[in-house]
């Protein structure tokens, strides 16, 4: 937000209080504002489909950049974007930035060194006592996260709505010019010369008709969900973050409790205990659910409240059992459930793990990645989570660019990549990094009056060097 739009917002703000008096006379005088009258519907014999007719929806902006999910991948898409100049509209489901950092609970931030404004949120959280270094687990405040990530925002001329879904793209002759949103003014559409999907899921990619492969490839299946969650009073166990598996079994074990854990063998993945800066509180990375799928509300639904349960009704009756720990009490479940992976859109290239193995690099690579592959077990007795080592390598621009519509590129998460490279790419350094390389090409696009998918990924690879971008 600029200073003036800051002014007039602050302004609005202090002048509430009058306005609520003013709703609150109309009201008593019996004033009814005048609402458009419901679009004509009609609903089939089976009552399975309704038809709406077509409606008039208004424009409520028109941007050079928009930038759907403000998650870190969407948070470094707007960065780089309005860093150069592009007039930048990021739209956020949720009422804070940050995605899967804060609404998520996640810890640490792996991969911090990519460079650029990766690093300039490093050295921000530095600076306001919201971040801890470690060689392996760098951790940070989610509430100096927050608060943080909408300063950058105003001082960078990015302007960002809160608690709007976006639904769809506007697709005319194969370009993407916009996006339809839902929020509490309704329905309204966002033009823009480039839409960047940074949801997470490619849920405007996937309306915008570009083809995808869900999960893995031989049975749609993707990692498990997990709800992140918060726990206080923990000081015994120390500034590292621990794996607990052994002393939740042993605490289950030596209290004969009636609980399971809910999977097998998991000697190297979670459950983690994770102590962010603030001393006395654990973030804990340890509930799994199995096989729903990320992109069905029904099946998010069901799988938030088994994950909730798994809370309650595991993990904090075995916490209470270890010894040290007894009296650390619940904080908070994470508002947001744990996706690790859905949709991967198809692009111009498809990571595969070979590449990530041979530690693959190229010319037009706008991000590098030394993750080793962390997929979660698919059923909760497989054997272990496998890792597959990664040489650190590179992610080409390709990986960005959709084959079939223009004016629309997708960072984060959900790049053509295959399953496994996905299980390397998907963390947060990474991402943002894939996001601030987006928000570069849309720029370029902006200058250059074109669509991304023009842009020369050598190019953008160059400028992204000359930014400080690291590569191998
Ligand atoms: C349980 C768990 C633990 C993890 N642990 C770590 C870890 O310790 N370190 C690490 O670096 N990585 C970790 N990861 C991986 C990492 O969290 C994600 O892969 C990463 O957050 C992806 O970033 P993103 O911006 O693409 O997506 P997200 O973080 O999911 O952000 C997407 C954003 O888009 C918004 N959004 C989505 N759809 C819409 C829509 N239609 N309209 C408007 N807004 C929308 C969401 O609200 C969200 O803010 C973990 C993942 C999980 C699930």
């Amino acid at each position: 937000m600029d200073r003036r739009r800051f002014l007039s917002f602050s302004a609005g703000a202090i002048s509430m209080g009058y306005c609520q008096a003013a709703a609150r006379s109309e009201a008593a005088e019996g004033a009814v504002k005048a609402v458009p009258s419901p679009s004509k519907v009609t609903i089939d014999a089976a009552r399975s489909v309704v038809e709406e007719a077509p409606r008039q929806t208004p424009v409520a902006d028109s941007v050079d950049v928009l930038v759907v999910g403000g998650g870190p991948t969407g948070v470094g898409a707007a960065l780089a974007a309005a860093g150069e100049g592009a007039k930048t509209l990021v739209v956020e489901r949720h009422g804070m930035l940050g995605g899967m950092w804060t609404a998520g609970l996640l810890n640490p931030l792996f991969e911090p060194l990519r460079g650029w404004w990766v690093e300039r949120l490093v050295e921000r959280l530095q600076q306001s006592g919201g971040w801890r270094d470690h060689p392996k687990f760098p951790v940070f405040d989610t509430e100096v996260l927050k608060y943080t990530l909408e300063q950058m925002f105003g001082e960078s001329g990015v302007d960002f709505w809160y608690h709007v879904q976006a639904t769809d793209p506007l697709v005319i002759d194969g370009r993407v010019c916009g996006i339809l949103i839902e929020g509490k003014s309704g329905r309204e559409a966002v033009l823009a010369g480039t839409v960047i999907d940074c949801t997470g899921d490619g849920d405007i990619a996937a309306r915008a008709g570009v083809p995808f492969q869900f999960g893995r490839p031989v049975d749609g299946l993707a990692q498990p969900m997990t709800m992140m969650f918060e726990v206080e009073g923990v000081e015994s166990l120390g500034p590292e973050t621990q794996n607990i598996l052994k002393i939740l079994t042993d605490a289950i074990e030596a209290n004969h409790l009636p609980i399971r854990l809910p999977y097998g063998k998991r000697p190297r993945g979670a459950p983690y205990l994770i102590p962010p800066p603030a001393k006395g509180i654990g973030a804990v990375q340890a509930t799994h659910v199995y096989r729903y799928n990320a992109t069905d509300t029904r099946d998010l639904t069901r799988a938030t409240v088994e994950a909730r349960a798994q809370v309650h009704e595991i993990f904090l009756k075995a916490l209470r059992k270890v010894p040290g720990i007894e009296k650390m009490r619940l904080a908070q479940t994470a508002p947001s459930l744990g996706i690790r992976e859905s949709r991967h859109m198809e692009g111009r290239y498809l990571l595969n793990a070979e590449d990530v193995m041979a530690g693959r690099r190229f010319d037009d690579a706008v991000v590098s990645c030394a993750f080793g592959c962390d997929i979660h077990e698919i059923y909760p007795d497989d054997q272990l989570a496998h890792r597959i080592p990664a040489k650190p390598f590179e992610i080409p621009y390709r990986c960005l660019v959709p084959k079939s519509v223009r004016g629309l590129l997708f960072a984060g998460r959900c790049i053509s990549g295959s399953h496994e490279a996905h299980a390397s790419y998907r963390v947060t350094g990474t991402c943002m990094g894939l996001g601030q390389a987006a928000g570069l090409a849309a720029a370029m696009a902006t200058t250059a009056r074109t669509t991304p998918d023009e842009i020369d990924g050598r190019e953008l690879r160059a400028a992204l060097e000359k930014r400080g971008v690291k590569f191998l």
